[in-house]
């Protein structure tokens, strides 16, 4: 006989983890106990010296399929007398921390219950277990207890109460526990009245879908507003209501069968789509689709997911009559936040749905969809939020507790903790009032949940941002010291961490990105940079370009066009379409604006390169989203096509003019646009292989981080990647956060700490 004292930490709690180990107690005839603690879970094993040895051997290998086991300690102690194996009462230590899952979508288990006519939860639309169900959007504390859940205001039935206390159930400490007895329920509201609930209330909605309306449907994190995806008047009304007129929009399928019926699909995108984080996974449209050109204007991808919830299984049942795809995107109005409350939705999204299927569980926390693609059988992330957050993510060196608060625009904010960057969900643009709010209020949540308190607070160095405004405060209010981190500087190092990079030695940054505050002031973006986690050189950069009107210029690239080519001195001349765009009275304020420098910064930014590009062969003149010109720019590449324009080298600049003489050129000589777009991506990857080519000449560094939105297109991804593979670098692409400014956040507090730990 022997015993062990086993700790174990990681994301050990809300996942099923007692009654494994209870189970493997069982099989191995071990005798003891095993308690939760707010600093991971304790188990006290006495029994035959090699079932021990099984048991530990066991929880290493085969946990629960939600945990995360980071660290398992294990001590031998004077054996103890036990009679039995015993789950035993939490134990709270109030500064501890155990890392809480993210929002888990159903689980098979729970799926076949739910179309069990047998099961007691047979369509129920708030089926959920240890493995799956909402976690971060109901938390309000930890630990995580049902008390300090949204789901607090259910009283469970006995029957609930019988699973949850069972150590044998899979719903054992379910805390979201519910059935059609006790817990929440949904409803159909129209014109403010109620009027059907439960399952008639979905075949309502389906019906309502069905014939071309609008519903505005509550969700795990937020509302969505849907209508069936293959037909173009519905979403075309969407469109109007909604006031987006071309971002695109995402939509649902029941299973994977149905995605692979409008997309084409490999292997690991059909596994993605699958995965228990349930994003949104952006997959290649297939050409013979029948669907809306609508759905994502000037795109030959669309945004895909599967139903993530029981409520979404039940919405989009296959029927021969119900659309088989549902436009589901985002309930809010055009770039305000993700509703999050009944209340709100009927008074926010009243003038765009026809319908409100709600239900009366809380979401405390508002977390958006994730979005990502799969990148050479890797995930690569636009958007990192639920399913994801608040998983921590493995850093390469031990730090200390900052508060990293992002960007302004996709912000993101973090918190270190030991080896762990806690990165939060998605908040958004922080110039709208109400994400303002999400943001501080969240990064208070975020302390509470994690027990952390930040002793230093990182933020970006532009002046305006927000995100530096809170900053400023913060570090007043708390009296801690602030880190302001250049934000190019930030990608870079959001790149190596996220690539574990160890800090030694020195990686070339290429940061190509839409917008940064530069250390001179004026705004960067076409940014090569040597350096590591605490101080960077910048190398090379596009040449400096005016902005005229600053930001605003951003949503009109033909004036950034019409800008370059007058700085580069070539002619405004009518035939180029970028030029014809532009009303003459237009011209006389912008030549007034460029020759006066009202309001017109420098810029070396490679996003605003492609807008001018985009424009300039009448791809497009005004942009209704971020980043629009471009990206469209990037839809119509070619990838038969080798030809490449040239930019030049000169010093520690990037000449801009031959490229936009060639283009003028192909132009005047009838060249296909997509042609031009092609040999415009092919030249921007030419010259990153040129210039990080120069800098291994010149200080021997084969490491190569790309980061910054520009990276993003997928085309200009895979081909700079071939040819820098080709040429024998070394090549860090994001992996777990974003590669535009969502993952800033990240590089922001892994500078601070090295800066603080010279
Ligand atoms: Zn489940
Ligand atoms: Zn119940
Ligand atoms: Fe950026």
């Amino acid at each position: 006989m022997a015993s062990k004292k086993i700790h174990i930490n990681g994301i050990v709690q809300g996942v099923g983890f007692r009654p494994f180990i209870y189970s493997t107690a069982m099989k191995f005839d071990i005798k003891g106990w095993v308690r939760n603690s707010s600093a991971g879970v304790d188990i006290h094993a006495t029994g035959d010296e090699n079932n021990i040895t099984d048991f530990i051997e066991t929880i290493k290998s085969s946990p629960p399929p939600l945990a995360k086991i980071d660290t398992l300690i294990e001590t031998t102690v004077v054996t103890d007398e036990f009679t039995d194996f015993k789950i035993l009462p939490s134990k709270y230590i109030p500064e501890a921390f155990v890392p809480i899952s993210p929002d888990v979508s159903i689980c098979s288990e729970c799926k076949n219950e739910l179309f069990n006519p047998e099961d007691r939860r047979f369509r129920y639309p708030f089926i959920n277990c240890t493995n799956c169900g909402p976690r971060l959007t109901i938390i309000k504390d930890t630990p995580y207890d049902r008390p300090q859940t949204t789901m607090a205001p259910f009283i469970m039935c006995d029957q609930c109460k019988v699973e949850y206390e069972n150590p044998l159930d899979r719903r054992f400490h379910a805390q979201p526990i519910a059935c059609p007895n006790c817990g929440p329920y949904v409803w159909l509201e129209r014109e403010n009245h109620k009027i059907l609930r439960g399952d008639d209330a979905i075949q309502n909605a389906r019906q309502l879908l069905s014939d071309g309306k609008i519903i505005a449907i509550k969700g795990l994190g937020g509302f969505h507003l849907a209508c069936d995806a293959t037909n173009p008047k519905a979403i075309h009304n969407l469109r109007e209501r909604k006031k987006r007129s071309d971002k695109p929009f995402a939509v649902m399928v029941f299973d994977v069968k149905t995605a692979s019926k409008y997309c084409t699909l490999s292997k690991s995108e059909k596994s993605l789509l699958n995965c228990k984080e349930s994003p949104i996974v952006i997959l290649k449209k297939k050409n013979d689709q029948v669907l809306p050109e609508a759905i994502a204007p000037g795109r030959k991808t669309i945004g895909v997911m599967l139903p993530y919830t029981p409520l979404h299984l039940l919405l989009l049942e296959k029927e021969k009559s119900f659309p088989d795809i549902l436009v589901m995107t985002s309930g809010n109005m055009s770039e305000e936040p993700i509703v999050t409350t009944n209340e709100s939705a009927i008074e926010e999204l009243g003038s765009i749905a026809d319908g409100f299927l709600l239900h009366d569980r809380a979401i405390f926390t508002r977390v958006d969809d994730s979005v990502l693609l799969e990148n050479n059988g890797e995930k690569y992330f636009f958007r990192r939020s639920r399913g994801y957050a608040p998983n921590a993510i493995p850093l390469p060196m031990e730090t200390k507790e900052i508060l990293a608060v992002g960007g302004e625009l996709k912000n993101t904010f973090c918190l270190t903790k030991n080896k762990y960057a806690f990165i939060s969900h998605h908040i958004g643009d922080l110039k709208n009032l109400e994400t303002y709010q999400a943001f501080s209020k969240g990064i208070q949540h975020f302390q509470n949940i994690l027990k952390t308190k930040p002793e230093y607070i990182a933020c970006d160095s532009h002046p305006e941002y927000l995100s530096t405004k809170f900053a400023n405060s913060y570090s007043e209010k708390e009296r801690i010291p602030l880190i302001k981190i250049q934000h190019h500087h930030a990608h870079m190092a959001s790149c190596l961490v996220d690539n574990m990079w160890n800090g030694d030695g020195l990686v070339i940054g290429v940061c190509l990105d839409g917008t940064g505050y530069g250390e001179d002031g004026q705004i960067w973006g076409g940014e090569f940079l040597i350096g590591n986690y605490q101080e960077y050189e910048r190398l090379f950069h596009l040449e400096y370009m005016p902005l005229p009107g600053g930001d605003k210029a951003i949503s009109n690239p033909n004036r950034i066009a019409a800008a370059y080519l007058w700085k580069l001195g070539l002619e405004w001349d009518e035939r180029i379409p970028a030029i014809h765009s532009i009303s003459q009275e237009e011209k006389k304020i912008i030549v007034r604006q460029l020759e006066a420098k009202i309001n017109t910064p420098n810029t070396s930014s490679m996003g605003r390169l492609f807008d001018a590009v985009a424009s300039l062969i009448g791809l497009r003149h005004m942009i209704t989203y971020e980043a629009q010109a471009a990206i469209e720019l990037e839809q119509i590449c070619n990838t038969g096509i080798d030809d490449a324009y040239d930019f030049c080298l000169e010093g520690d600049l990037i000449i801009l003019k031959k490229i936009f003489t060639d283009i003028i050129d192909d132009l005047d000589h009838s060249v296909p646009v997509s042609t031009i777009s092609s040999k415009f991506h092919n030249g921007v990857a030419n010259m990153v292989l040129e210039a990080v080519t120069a800098l291994r000449t010149l200080n021997g560094h084969h490491s190569v981080a790309l980061s910054g939105g520009v990276w993003q297109n997928q085309y200009l991804l895979n081909k700079t990647q071939r040819l820098l593979e080709q040429a024998g670098f070394t090549i860090f692409l994001h992996k777990n956060v974003p590669t535009n400014d969502g993952g800033i956040s990240l590089g922001q507090s892994m500078i601070a700490n090295e800066i603080l730990s010279k």
